[in-house]
């Protein structure tokens, strides 16, 4: 049976187990040292082609219309997987269940969908407000890029801007509002001429986040911004 016709129920009970580093952190087989076993890493879902600039389908890896019409502000987007089952659940296991273990497996699988990131001169997390930092007790993007930097010998500065807005969580809005919610969410004190900076997230939805934080970085004279996120939602999702 594949994963993904199992139900999403006993997601929970498989998330309390997962700290036996035996057991496959989705079906419970024998999985060694990893956290997924070989024949769920294989199902998870990812894109074999893609737009380089927001990692959206795309055809022999050219730029997607939408991109080409309207050109975000950041240059490139990389994501690990496509936002669907199961990784939605893992994802959500990060960030809602605590399981500090995912960090590690994100990074490494954003680290080989990356490879050599050559000329990148900067990992930045994308930041949380303090008030959901303080909730939380952690911001997932920086538990990943900690473990991405030190794998790919990039430093990572997570101080580089602030959220200054606590705005309105996006998943509560239409997609169109995502755009206005997310206007002057960031500010950034710091020079950042000439530097390329890849910003490091979970999940890009809209993109509007990420756009709304790469114009800042280039206000600040960032001369290239790519995103590297652990899954890219699918439109209209
Ligand atoms: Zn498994
Ligand atoms: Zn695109």
């Amino acid at each position: 049976m594949s994963i993904f016709s199992r139900p999403f129920l006993g997601i929970g009970k498989r998330i309390r187990q997962a700290l036996l580093p035996q057991d496959c952190f989705l079906c419970q087989a024998a999985s060694g040292e990893q956290l997924l076993c070989a024949a769920c890493e294989r199902e998870l879902p990812s894109r074999a082609s893609a737009c380089p600039r927001c990692a959206l389908a795309g055809s022999n890896n050219a730029q997607c219309g939408a991109c080409l019409a309207d050109p975000p502000h950041y240059d490139a987007s990389r994501a690990a997987f496509v936002y669907a089952y199961p990784v939605d659940a893992l994802i959500q296991a990060l960030k809602y269940g605590g399981q500090l273990a995912l960090a590690g497996f994100f990074a490494q699988k954003l680290h080989q969908r990356i490879g050599e990131a050559s000329g990148v001169d900067l990992i930045a997390p994308l930041p949380l407000h303090s008030l959901r930092l303080a909730e939380r007790g952690f911001n997932q993007a920086a538990e990943i890029a900690k473990i991405l930097s030190r794998l790919c010998g990039i430093a990572m500065d997570a101080q580089l801007a602030q959220r200054v807005r606590n705005t309105a969580a996006q998943t509560a809005l239409p997609w169109r509002e995502r755009a206005a919610n997310m206007r002057g969410a960031f500010g950034c004190e710091r020079d950042l001429a000439g530097l390329s900076i890849a910003v490091v997230d979970d999940v890009m939805t809209t993109g509007a986040t990420l756009n709304e934080f790469a114009r800042t970085l280039k206000q600040s004279g960032a001369a290239r911004v790519e995103n590297w996120v652990v899954a890219r939602t699918p439109p209209g999702v």
